[in-house]
């Protein structure tokens, strides 16, 4: 089998999911500066992060409770006639796709998964990590999906699974509010709903003085007194913080015993996460911003992290973060993937031992938009989601919610 092309398409067309209630972002690395700490408090539009630089924008909505959405997908053809999906990708994702990995992937054989990984990694002096490996990760997942639909088997099968029906999802609350009544009534419903674990994400930072540290330790209690002491609560940063920011939060915070931390600091800070860890206050988390099993190998050598989310849609693809599992489960820190991208995570997850990966991330607020142009959905059911039975990654496009399918060209 040989590749033939490798194409990069947008489908776009209504929205009709659930309407979820205006939320607030979290905190953010620019929020030092006032300018940027000032931007709206609200998320960006559904779909906006799939907005692209190169299409033409989605057609208006036909009616006042839908809204456009536009997904890119990434499609590896061969000359066999069955091709890899994966998506939806990002903006920069497809960029490097299509100007740099395009050209080399054409011809080669799509099942020799392994060595097109390692020849993609080595081909570009910048492969390493950033914004190509995210782009090295979107061909690694198509190519996965390519190489399930060619064997008829679910990816996971094809990497040693199952090894559970059904994987653990977290409840991941982005885009909710942080207002502490409201997130407290929000987070009780989630766990009424057969959730196990939420995650809840902090809006402020050093940008905000001690009323935003306050703020942020309403919320996190509020959210503590809703869902009871014996529940797994997590808590995000989103990278916005500092060290001495980011000690005086976990000290405040281990009275309400988050399960983890994530992203206090950007991830590469590895001597800064290490002196939060050696705390003893909170378990600390970072990953979905590491790139590849090197990168990974620093935080654990370090014993910088208590939790490792490297993301299979960015760190390095399905290739890669199969690797970072079984280097994650040497050092005995649970690999928990971030959720940008369920799919690949959840068949990662179903062929590892539950001790190495014990849950997937569900981002309530995210998911739907990822998956409005998918046949089948996956969604958590009592606090689990399913694995699937279809071959490959187990992605069908719904041509009835597609209005309009755009080739993408550079
Ligand atoms: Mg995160």
């Amino acid at each position: 089998m040989k590749i033939t092309d490798v194409q990069v398409f947008t489908v776009s067309g209504p929205y009709t999911g659930p309407d979820f209630p205006p939320g607030d972002r979290q905190a953010q690395q620019l929020d030092i500066y006032p300018e940027f700490n000032a931007r709206g408090n609200r998320l960006k539009g559904v779909g906006a992060q799939y907005a692209s630089f190169f299409a033409p924008a989605a057609a208006p909505a036909a009616q006042a409770n839908e809204q456009p959405l536009r997904a890119a997908y990434v499609e590896i053809q061969t000359d066999e006639g069955i091709s890899g999906l994966w998506g939806p990708v990002q903006d920069f994702q497809y960029f490097f796709v299509l100007a740099r990995l395009r050209a080399f992937l054409i011809g080669r054989d799509p099942l020799a998964t392994e060595l097109l990984y390692d020849q993609m990694i080595r081909m570009d002096r910048h492969g390493r990590s950033g914004m190509y490996m995210t782009a090295v990760s979107a061909v690694d997942c198509a190519l996965w999906d390519l190489k399930g639909k060619a064997w008829g088997q679910p990816v996971y099968r094809l990497l040693g699974g199952p090894t559970r029906p059904a994987v653990p999802a977290y409840a991941s609350m982005l885009g909710y509010s942080v207002e502490p009544e409201e997130a407290a009534r929000v987070a009780a419903e989630y766990k009424a709903q057969g959730f196990g674990a939420q995650k809840w994400f902090f809006r402020y930072g050093p940008g905000d003085g001690e009323a935003g540290m306050a703020q942020n330790l309403a919320m996190a209690t509020a959210v503590r007194e809703a869902v009871g002491d014996a529940y797994t609560l997590m808590f995000d940063a989103f990278m916005g913080w500092n060290l001495s920011y980011a000690a005086e939060m976990v000290r405040r915070l281990e009275a309400v015993r988050p399960f983890w931390m994530e992203e206090p600091v950007p991830p590469e800070r590895v001597t800064e996460l290490r002196k939060l860890r050696e705390l003893g206050r909170v378990p600390i988390a970072t990953g979905e911003h590491v790139y590849t099993r090197w990168q990974t190998k620093e935080l654990l050598l370090a014993g910088a992290v208590d939790f490792l989310q490297n993301d299979p849609d960015w760190t390095g693809g399905i290739t890669e973060l199969t690797k970072i599992a079984a280097l994650a489960s040497a050092f005995e820190v649970p690999l928990v993937a971030h959720g940008h991208s369920l799919l690949p995570a959840l068949h990662v997850a179903g062929a590892q031992s539950p001790a190495a990966i014990p849950y997937v991330e569900y981002l309530y607020r995210g998911q739907p938009t990822k998956q409005n142009f998918h046949q089948v959905v996956y969604a958590p059911e009592q606090g689990a989601v399913r694995l699937p039975d279809l071959p490959g990654l187990g992605i069908v496009l719904d041509e009835s919610k597609i209005e309009r399918r755009t080739p993408v060209t550079l």
